[in-house]
Order: C-alpha cells, then sequence, then structure tokens
C-alpha cells in the first residue's frame, strides 16, 4: 500500500496530470484545429542553436569517459567556474566555483536547498499565488510551506504581512521573480522592503531566514524591466536559477544554486547542497547538461517571440473585456475569472475549446492563468473563442 503522504499528493496531482490528458480528450472531440491549450509552462520556442551545436561538438571531441561518468555531487568544477565568471560579468559580483551548486532544475535546486536547510516542522514562507509545487518541496524534507495570502490586485509581496507571518519557526521565505502564475516582476523598492523585515525579524528573534529567490524567468521579461539581482539587496539570499526556460531546456533538467559567501553558515550550506544532491538521488545534474550550459549560459532564448504573444494576446483579451493586470515577465497571463468560481470558469472555457489553469491551485481564488508559450497560430486563432467565452458571460 503507497504511503497516506503520497495518496494526498497523487490526488492532489490529479489536477495536473487532467491537464496533460484534458487537451488530448479535447481533441478527439472538437478536432485538433478547435483546441487552444494554454495549460502547461512548456516553452513553444526552440533552443538557441548553439545548444544542440555545443551538445554535438562535446559529445564529438571529449573523452567519453570525461562526459559521462559521475560528476561531483555540487558539478564539475570547471563548470562552475563557468557559471560564477558570467554572474560575475553580468552582476559584478565575485563568486567563484565554490559559490555554485550544478542541479537538476530549479525543481531540483528548491528541493536540494530545502533538504539543507529544514529541520522537521522548520516553517519556509511565500506569498499566494504561488507555484504549487512549492508545498511538495517543502514537505520533502519535513518542514511546512505557509502562503502569505494574495495582494491584490497589484499581487506584489506585502511587507507587512510578511512581519506578522514569521515565527521563530520560520526558516526561509521562497520568492520567485519574475513569478508564476501572475508574470509580475517585484522591483528594487519592494524587495528593499521584504529585506528590511527579514533583518528585522532576524534580530529579533535572534534566528537566520534564509531567502531562496526561485528564478527560472529571470531572461524572460519585456518592456525593458530589469529584475533585481536580489543578493545585493539581502545578505542571506539564496538563487535557484533553471535553464528550463531560459535556454527552452525544460526536459533536460539542468540548473543551479548560487550561494552567496555572505549567506548565514555559507561553507556547510555549501557542503550540504553537494551531499543533498546525492542523497536525494538526483546524485549530480545531468553530465552532458553541465558541460553545455557552461558554454551556452549567456545566451537566451526568443524572449521576443513571447512578448509579440503577449502584446496580442493582453490587447485582444482586454478588448473584450477581461481584467488582467499587463505581465512584465515570465509567459503568463494571469486574468480575472467571469464567475466567482474559477474552477467553473475555467470549465466554462473548454466548451470553447480554450484551456487553461485554475488559480485556486496557486492557491488564490477567482483567476485563470493563460500560458502563452505556445505557437503563434495558437494564439492568434483562440482570439474569436475568448470573445465568445466573455459575451457567454456578458449577455
Ligand atoms: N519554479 C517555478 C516558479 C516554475 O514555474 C517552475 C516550472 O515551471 C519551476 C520552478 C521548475 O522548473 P525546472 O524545470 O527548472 O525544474
Amino acid at each position: 500500500m503507497i504511503s497516506k503522504n503520497m495518496k494526498a499528493l497523487v490526488e492532489q496531482s490529479a489536477a495536473i496530470s487532467a491537464l496533460f490528458t484534458e487537451g488530448k480528450r479535447m481533441r478527439q472531440i472538437l478536432g485538433d484545429e478547435n483546441v487552444f491549450d494554454f495549460g502547461i509552462g512548456n516553452p513553444n520556442v526552440k533552443a538557441p542553436l548553439s545548444v544542440n551545436k555545443t551538445a554535438i561538438e562535446i559529445l564529438e571531441n571529449m573523452d567519453s569517459l570525461a562526459i559521462h561518468s559521475y560528476t561531483d555531487g555540487a558539478g564539475i568544477p570547471s563548470v562552475r567556474s563557468a557559471i560564477a565568471e558570467s554572474l560575475n560579468r553580468r552582476f559584478q559580483e565575485k563568486y567563484t566555483q565554490g559559490n555554485i551548486v550544478m542541479t537538476t532544475g530549479a525543481a531540483g535546486g528548491l528541493n536540494v536547498i530545502m533538504k539543507v536547510l529544514l529541520d522537521e516542522g522548520d516553517e519556509v514562507l511565500t506569498f499566494a499565488p504561488y507555484f504549487g509545487e512549492y508545498d511538495a518541496y517543502v514537505a520533502n524534507a519535513g518542514g511546512k510551506l505557509i502562503a502569505i495570502e494574495p495582494n491584490i490586485p497589484t499581487f506584489l509581496p506585502n511587507p507587512k504581512k510578511l512581519e506578522e507571518t514569521i515565527t521563530s519557526k520560520t526558516k526561509a521565505i521562497i520568492i520567485n521573480n519574475p513569478n508564476n502564475p501572475t508574470g509580475v516582476v517585484y522591483g528594487e523598492e519592494i524587495l528593499q522592503e521584504v529585506a528590511d523585515v527579514l533583518r528585522k525579524k532576524e534580530k529579533e528573534l535572534g534566528t537566520s531566514i534564509y531567502l531562496i529567490s526561485d528564478e527560472p524567468y529571470r531572461e524572460l521579461v519585456f518592456d525593458g524591466v530589469t529584475v533585481p539581482y536580489i543578493p545585493k539587496i539581502y545578505e542571506n539570499t539564496i538563487v535557484a536559477y533553471s535553464f528550463s526556460k531560459s535556454l527552452s531546456l525544460p526536459g533536460d533538467r539542468i540548473g543551479y544554486l548560487t550561494i552567496p559567501s555572505t549567506v548565514a553558515d555559507f561553507q556547510d550550506v555549501v557542503y550540504g547542497a553537494g551531499v543533498a544532491n546525492r542523497v536525494l538521488g538526483f546524485v549530480n545534474a545531468p553530465a552532458l547538461q553541465q558541460l553545455v550550459v557552461a558554454k551556452c549560459c549567456d545566451e537566451k532564448s526568443d524572449v521576443a517571440f513571447y512578448d509579440k504573444n503577449r502584446e496580442i494576446l493582453y490587447n485582444a483579451l482586454t478588448s473584450y473585456g477581461y481584467e488582467c493586470a499587463k505581465p512584465q515577465g515570465a509567459f503568463y497571463l494571469f486574468i480575472k475569472a467571469l464567475e466567482d468560481d474559477d474552477v467553473a470558469f475555467v470549465n466554462k472555457a473548454k466548451e470553447f475549446g480554450i484551456l487553461m489553469t485554475p488559480s485556486s491551485g496557486f492557491r488564490c481564488n477567482g483567476y485563470a492563468r493563460i500560458a502563452y508559450c505556445v505557437a503563434r497560430d495558437t494564439i492568434e486563432a483562440s482570439l474569436p473563442s475568448f470573445e465568445k467565452l466573455a459575451q457567454a458571460y456578458h449577455k
């Protein structure tokens, strides 16, 4: 018999699996051309050509044993150095390989850092709406995720609520910037306020509160917006980065943790992360992909493609009467549902061939997430259906 914990997870996962299978089911009923699947954040932009070219070069020219052997738990030293140098160029830091731990994407990195930091019963805070997998990542390490209620309509962190929620059990806070599901980018000012609260509470409680900055969408920003580099704002920050979206490599499972030397118990955290990679069963981040990203880490996928999708969809949807803050990052629109119950709204949309994710899955009621990382044709062909859906509520 499977465990009670897993049983609960399987039940919760049913909604996510349903998103995968629902598109298929709808295609059978409505026909391929009448289904507009905005359910999952799977990039539709190809990886830059250099990624495959680099992989081929490595496979053709490097010693096979060197490519395919186990690596250090923290990753290949030369790869960690290459990533550190790239970050130093971009953010004027002084990192060395000792600040970088290669991981199996951001998901792997987050699980690793939770394993390193949490004791049974420790609390980790985050701001709703948030990527629903955080609950499991924290629980996997024996901790408990506490969500701070959504700050509607800006969806920015609420420092006052943060201060009220921190207790002596608070070990860390997770921030996701740019944000999934809202597409909001947190600016310098609000992050300074968050940092001030964390410092104040650390002093008051005599504890260390780590800020885990989950940044798979860092490179996907529009309108000239920049994403603040949080380690410059709060010294106790660890960044979980991923190439899943920036290089369109979600299936390759490659990313890294940046652990600045200013982090509390820095050396223990770095060693711990290497060990956590091993004991969690990742063992090490995929060796070939480590070698590839060491050479391609300064590149990014076609952000202009997502930007155009965003413009077309945002302009059309707001003209049909949908309410939505214009997202500045990631590849999601977070629209207000046209009825109170977001699940009922998403089900209604299915009648028009539109597949979206109800916001309650992100612990925030009354909205729907549209992942617009899809083909341009899908965006354009979906517009009449979005218009009809709006009309169905306004007649
Ligand atoms: N964090 C957020 C906010 C995400 O949206 C995702 C994936 O969609 C992840 C983490 C996990 O990404 P990865 O593929 O890098 O593990």
